[in-house]
């Protein structure tokens, strides 16, 4: 590794890529280093739409949410980045307020009483940006490099180590060993990806429990979902699992019957009470950042944090 660069940010998954690119934007000399590549890492596996699951829902985690929407929303439209804006709706087993979030989206309403699917008590029909994760993050990773960052595929055992007056620790479930931080806790996710039958709209009907069915679309697959398993750590593939989802998404979107299956994915979602942004003095005049732990939201909040922090050090 060379000496000279300004940042060293830790972890490529979506967190750590972003940023990446608002501090190599900024024009800082950056680096990343991460023990796996982006097609390796969770945020690889999320459905991925627009809004917080699974993290804190209230004062900055909110802000960061409105940030991520109004740059996603921006990205939407520009080819590369692989981010539409979806229309769908998400179903409640019970009738309660509407998260606090939703009120950020331009275009929401609650689904009158002849929308809402037999078996529900109510939910909302929304417009949010719907990502397409392995494409995006080869879009995040190629902007990044025309910022004239670079990427290397190492593993880091000392953050504090490396040879950076900056260095940030964007390594999702990582941090729980690197920092440590026993309060991120793993959330296992498994999804199917199938062929788009020719699914428009997006589906979620979340739950508080393990158990979960959302299918998000994208221009040629679907995305299927849902798992949320606390503390389990396999990353192999259920096939139980797999068949269930398949026989909820079916009877949720009738059309998604008999898809074809593409791949069968698992991840872990890096769950904590609130993501962790702060800095650390290590004197010396260097300085070292926590940006991980974004559970269920990294796609969601990833912008946010990315400006505030690359906003602190200017
Ligand atoms: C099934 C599923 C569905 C999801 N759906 C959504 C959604 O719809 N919307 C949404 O906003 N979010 C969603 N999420 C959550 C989202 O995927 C995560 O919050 C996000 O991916 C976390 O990103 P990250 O960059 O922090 O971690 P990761 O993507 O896990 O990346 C961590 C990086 O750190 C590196 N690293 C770790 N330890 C070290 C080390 N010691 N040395 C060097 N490198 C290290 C890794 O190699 C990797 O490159 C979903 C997650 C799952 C599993």
């Amino acid at each position: 590794m060379t000496q000279q660069a300004d940042a060293i940010v830790v972890g490529a998954g979506v967190v750590g890529l972003t940023t990446a690119i608002s501090l190599a934007e900024a024009g800082l000399a950056t680096r990343v280093l991460a023990a796996d590549p982006p097609e390796r890492t969770t945020s690889y596996v999320a459905g991925a739409v627009w809004g917080p699951s699974r993290t804190s829902a209230a004062g900055r985690t909110l802000e960061w949410a409105r940030v991520g929407l109004e740059v996603l929303s921006g990205l939407a439209g520009d080819p590369g980045a692989a981010i539409r804006q979806v229309s769908g709706i998400m179903v409640e087993h019970v009738t309660r307020p509407a998260p606090d979030w939703l009120a950020i989206l331009p275009d929401q309403r609650p689904l009158t009483r002849a929308e809402v699917p037999a078996g529900f008590a109510g939910g909302w029909r929304y417009t949010a940006p719907v990502v397409a994760m392995p494409a995006y993050l080869a879009y995040l990773a190629g902007r990044f490099q025309r910022a004239g960052g670079s990427i290397t595929i190492e593993p880091v055992t000392a953050l504090r180590a490396l040879p950076a007056p900056l260095i940030v620790n964007c390594t999702g479930m990582g941090a729980r060993d690197l920092v440590p931080d026993p309060q991120v806790i793993p959330v296992r996710g498994q999804v199917v990806v199938v062929a788009n039958p020719g699914l428009t709209e997006f589906y979620r009907a979340p739950s508080d429990g393990p158990e979960s069915v959302y299918a998000y679309p994208h221009e040629d697959v679907v995305v299927l979902g849902g798992t949320a398993d606390e503390g389990a750590w396999d990353l192999t593939p259920n096939d139980h699992v797999t068949q269930r989802i398949l026989r909820d998404c079916a009877i949720a979107c009738p059309r998604l019957a008999g898809a074809r299956i593409i791949a069968v994915r698992v991840g872990l979602r890096p769950c904590r009470a609130e993501a962790r942004l702060e800095a650390e003095d290590l004197g010396g005049g260097r300085v070292l950042w926590h940006n991980y732990g974004h559970g269920g939201a990294g796609v969601t909040l990833s912008w946010g944090c990315a400006r505030e922090l690359a906003r602190a050090i200017r």
